[in-house]
């Protein structure tokens, strides 16, 4: 191939599909992989992003799995490297960011990148190098009590410095301000004085957008998905509809959900107050060996035909507690996403080219039951959630599938999904 793309690298799946989306809705044709692909590209794209999971493990395993995802993408024509993490710098004191980031660095012989997860339009900001989510400094937003990675400093050159041998410095607001000239000579600057990361401020997709061509030509990017709208410019790529263009939509429609979060609760609560069909589905009877699967496959047959149906495991609070005591929480989790898996297959199957998963660890188990490697990226639904493209074994003939993470999506998503996708 000889076409220049941009080649992305995130951390996690859902990171990666946000990442899509950005570029899809400033004008690239986006593919994302799962997981580094055994075989060339074979369909064209401005852009591929090779989804991995790897935040939150081993740092050696993330470098090896980025630098195996990096070859590929150079392999595919990638003139630049954007290596996406999350937008609230989720890593361990150990890493994964850093880490990872000396080793693209050494494998693209670079000695200077950028680092910023900053995207306004999620209202995350960074200022002087701390990174304020919402109103709030990232230390005094919820992140500080995270399970796998708690973030107590806001401070990203110090949190990052911890993490690399390599010096970090600051693009501070008031270079990013004056736009390109300014930011090139900040950056000649800091690589005098040995700097080879820089934080950089962006308070707005105005200041994403000044930053962008001061990128033109850098090997590396490493940042949130808000850097992303300011790239497509300097591929020769400006915002269109093309771009998101997908098939036409055919077949039977569903949704399988297993995210017990608030918006899903609630959508989930829209779609049966609008009398459409759904059925619930109860882990104490998958846990007693009855074929839950089975059961919902029959009665999704006896409805597929008049419009979408609803399979759901969606509970709220309370009853995914009360499961959770009975069964242990990573059980209870395991048996149910294995059980949508199996549905959202089955229901493939049977004529469904329209499918939406609820929940990202479901939707992760959903893909990989339907055997899907990798997906074009179409039009936003709501904020984060496009619908994308898969040929899938079961599906030959190409399949619509959205990937819904907890709490996106406004309360009608079920239905204006599908809305959008026959407009
Ligand atoms: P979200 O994106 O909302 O966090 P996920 O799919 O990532 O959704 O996570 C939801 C988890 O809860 C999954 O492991 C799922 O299998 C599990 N789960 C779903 N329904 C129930 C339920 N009724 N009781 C207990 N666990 C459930």
């Amino acid at each position: 191939m000889t076409k220049k793309i941009l080649g992305c690298i995130a951390d996690d799946f859902t990171g990666a599909t946000d990442l899509a989306n950005n570029l899809v809705r400033a004008g690239m044709r986006v593919v994302q992989a799962m997981g580094v692909p055994t075989a060339p590209l074979d369909t064209e794209a401005d852009a591929i992003v090779v989804a991995l999971k790897s935040r939150t493990i081993p740092k050696e395993e993330a470098i090896a799995q980025s630098l195996a995802a990096l070859q590929w993408l150079q392999a595919q024509g990638a003139e630049q490297i954007y290596f996406k993490y999350c937008s609230t710098f989720d890593s361990t004191a150990a890493g994964n960011i850093g880490p990872v980031t000396d080793a693209l660095m050494q494998a693209l012989g670079t000695d200077f990148t950028i680092a910023t997860p900053a995207f306004p339009d999620n209202k995350r900001t960074v200022f002087k190098g701390y990174l304020f989510v919402g109103d709030v400094l990232l230390s005094e937003s919820g992140m500080q009590n995270h399970p796998l990675t708690p973030m107590t400093d806001p401070n990203l050159v110090r949190v990052l410095q911890a993490q690399t041998q390599s010096r970090v410095g600051l693009i501070d607001h008031s270079v990013v301000a004056q736009g390109e000239a300014a930011i090139r000579a900040r950056i000649d600057q800091l690589k005098v004085e040995g700097v080879r990361m820089a934080v950089v401020d962006a308070v707005s997709n105005a200041d994403l957008l000044r930053l962008g061509p001061a990128l033109k030509g850098m090997p590396l990017v490493t940042a949130g998905s808000g850097v992303a709208i300011g790239l497509p410019d300097n591929f020769g790529v400006a915002p269109s509809n093309e771009a998101a263009r997908l098939p036409t939509a055919h077949g039977l429609q569903a949704i399988v959900s297993g995210s017990c979060s608030v918006a899903t609760n609630q959508q989930v609560m829209d779609f049966i107050k609008a009398g459409k069909p759904a059925l619930a589905i109860d882990p104490l009877r998958i846990a007693a060996g009855v074929d839950v699967a089975a059961e919902a496959l029959a009665w999704a047959e006896g409805h597929m035909a008049n419009g979408p149906v609803l399979v759901y495991s969606t509970a709220e609070p309370s009853a995914v507690r009360a499961i959770q005591g009975k069964l242990g929480s990573d059980k209870a989790g395991a048996m149910v996403e294995d059980t949508i898996a199996a549905i959202a297959r089955g229901l493939v199957q049977r004529g469904v080219r329209q499918l939406i998963v609820a929940g990202g660890e479901t939707s992760g188990a959903c893909v990989q039951a339907l055997g899907i490697t990798q997906m074009r990226i179409g039009a936003q639904i709501d904020p984060g959630v496009p619908w994308c493209h898969a040929v899938a074994p079961d599906a030959k003939d190409g399949l619509h599938i959205a990937l819904k993470s907890g709490n996106f999506g406004s309360t009608d998503f079920f239905t204006k999904a599908f809305a959008q996708l026959q407009a």
